[in-house]
């Protein structure tokens, strides 16, 4: 079985500010990536349907554009994440994680300011571990930058596409 990546997103746009590069470059080298996507704008969570629209819209360009090869969103509360007990979000990871069987995850490293980032990369630890036949080769944290100039330069010089990744997401 060949590179399965499946990158841990707590938010759409934490794939592509995170790594869309290494996205790329490992698409062309013939990788299998996933998109697991931890939560979900919704209008019962108090969005606006429009917003809940466009965020849908820009979801389904993301995933056209950065290849993704499967996308699963385990649709929990943005910002609510600290307030679920962990073992129901990996139970949750866990059926993604058993079906998409991957090789290396990319998760979100645990310093990021929003406290969502902390939670998954807490609930990813869970599977750091050797679980049944799966075995990991590597884990690779997915540290966002303050300042977007460094995002941009750190794209630039994997592929070019990306910058309208950027304008789409942010
Ligand atoms: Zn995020």
């Amino acid at each position: 079985m060949g590179q399965r990546i499946l990158v841990v997103a707590p938010h759409a746009d934490d794939e592509v500010i995170g790594c869309a590069g290494l996205i790329l470059s490992s698409k062309l080298k013939g990788a299998s990536v996933g998109w697991l996507l931890m939560t979900s704008v919704e209008e019962q969570y108090g969005y606006s349907e429009e917003f809940v629209q466009t965020r849908k819209k820009q979801i389904e360009t993301v995933k056209e554009l950065l290849s993704f090869d499967t996308f699963s969103n385990l649709g929990f509360h943005p910002a609510y994440l600290d307030t679920i007990p962990k073992s129901e979000i990996i139970l949750a990871m866990s059926k993604v994680i058993q079906r998409y069987q991957p090789s290396e995850l990319y998760i979100p490293y645990p310093g990021d300011a929003h406290s969502d980032h902390g939670v998954t990369f807490d609930c990813c630890r869970a599977f750091m571990k050797p679980l049944g036949t799966i075995m990991w080769k590597k884990f690779v944290a997915m540290k966002q930058f303050l300042k977007p100039i460094k995002i941009l330069l750190l794209i630039k010089n994997t592929l070019n596409p990306t910058g309208l990744l950027i304008s789409v997401i942010l």
